[in-house]
């Protein structure tokens, strides 16, 4: 029995060599040679075709590549019974950090002013450092760990969830407090997972309730964003500038308005990039747990989505 690997246009030939170095007995499939259908118990999906799941009759497992599973939700022909894994590991959460910090520190320490004061020759030294108070949307594996480092550094960050909770080292709200937290900060962060309740969530209705010159960190998923409403809260002064990763359109059309969008830095979905060497031992963990009928590692709530 084994492993299917379907992620249409990509080489997987490294998470097809870290999982059979782990377990050389686990017969590791890629798609779209797929010919022994039978042997598939796991399958591991990044942007897979939908409908494709059902041509395996022994499918116990689903694991996505990558620490989200909307990619994987949206296809409607999943049966119910199927439990899906997500990857959480410490080089995925280290690399979202460091480019969140990166992020509030341009904003704080004021980057993109100081390359344009270069190129003109411009020597200011006035206001070098905007105070800043971050707040975390989605305070989960990353978001959680985004917000322990930024306390580390002694910059002021509270949290946002769905649910209510207790005890934790910060400021945390949930989100029927969503109003008191846009009002506690000045950076915002978007950590959410996709799911119906948050697609869209960055909206004009939102970024009108920011303080005036918010800056705003979309490292989540690009449906998280409405990209127009964004330019009209810039225009308006609700938000003075964005760090996106994510688009709702990714390669970002060449006529998109953000490329020159003066505002607005933009990478190509690199925030946190999944690493097979280490992603590859807890997916073969949990294909011998599904076998065993053990607890499986890091298992989403298909009713809440994440
Ligand atoms: P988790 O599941 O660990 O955390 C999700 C958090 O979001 C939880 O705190 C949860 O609250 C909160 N949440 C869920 N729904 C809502 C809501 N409606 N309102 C407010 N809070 C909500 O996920 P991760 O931290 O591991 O990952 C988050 C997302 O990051 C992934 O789903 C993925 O889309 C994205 N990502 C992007 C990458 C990139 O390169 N750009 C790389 C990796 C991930 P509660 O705790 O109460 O359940």
């Amino acid at each position: 029995m084994g492993i299917a690997i379907i992620s249409p246009g990509r080489d997987v030939s490294i998470w097809v060599e870290n999982i059979t170095k782990i377990d050389k007995n686990i017969k590791v499939q890629v798609y779209p040679n797929i010919n022994d259908l039978e042997n598939v118990q796991a399958v591991i999906l990044w942007q897979h075709p939908h409908g494709i799941l059902e041509t395996f009759p022994n499918l116990k497992l689903i694991c996505s590549m990558g620490a989200g599973v909307d990619h994987i939700l949206t296809d409607k022909k999943i049966p119910d019974h199927l439990p899906i894994v997500r990857i959480v590991d410490e080089k995925l959460t280290f690399s979202m950090t460091n480019y969140v910090v990166m992020g509030v520190l341009n904003f704080h320490r004021q980057t993109l002013r100081y390359l344009k004061d270069k190129q003109r020759r411009v020597w200011d030294m006035t206001n070098p450092e905007i105070p800043v108070r971050v707040g975390v949307m989605g305070a989960g594996e990353l978001g959680g760990d985004i917000i322990e480092k930024l306390k580390f550094m002694g910059i002021d960050v509270v949290g946002l969830g769905n649910s209510p909770k207790k005890v934790l080292d910060y400021p945390y709200y949930d989100k029927t407090q969503t109003n008191e937290f846009l009002k506690a900060i000045n950076v915002l962060v978007c950590m959410l997972p996709l799911t119906r309740e948050t697609e869209g969530i960055l909206n004009i209705d939102l970024f009108r309730k920011c303080n005036k010159g918010t800056y705003l960190i979309n490292v989540a998923r690009g449906k998280h964003l409405l990209e127009e409403d964004l330019l009209l809260a810039i225009e308006e002064g609700f938000i003075s500038g964005a760090l996106l990763d994510v688009f709702q359109k990714e390669p970002l059309p060449e006529s998109h308005p953000f490329w020159t969008k003066e505002e607005i830095m933009i990478t190509p979905h690199i925030a946190s990039v999944t690493n097979p060497e280490a992603a590859a031992p807890q997916i073969v963990e949990n294909y011998h747990r599904i076998n065993k009928n053990l607890k499986l590692l890091n298992e989403i709530d298909r009713i809440k989505g994440y």
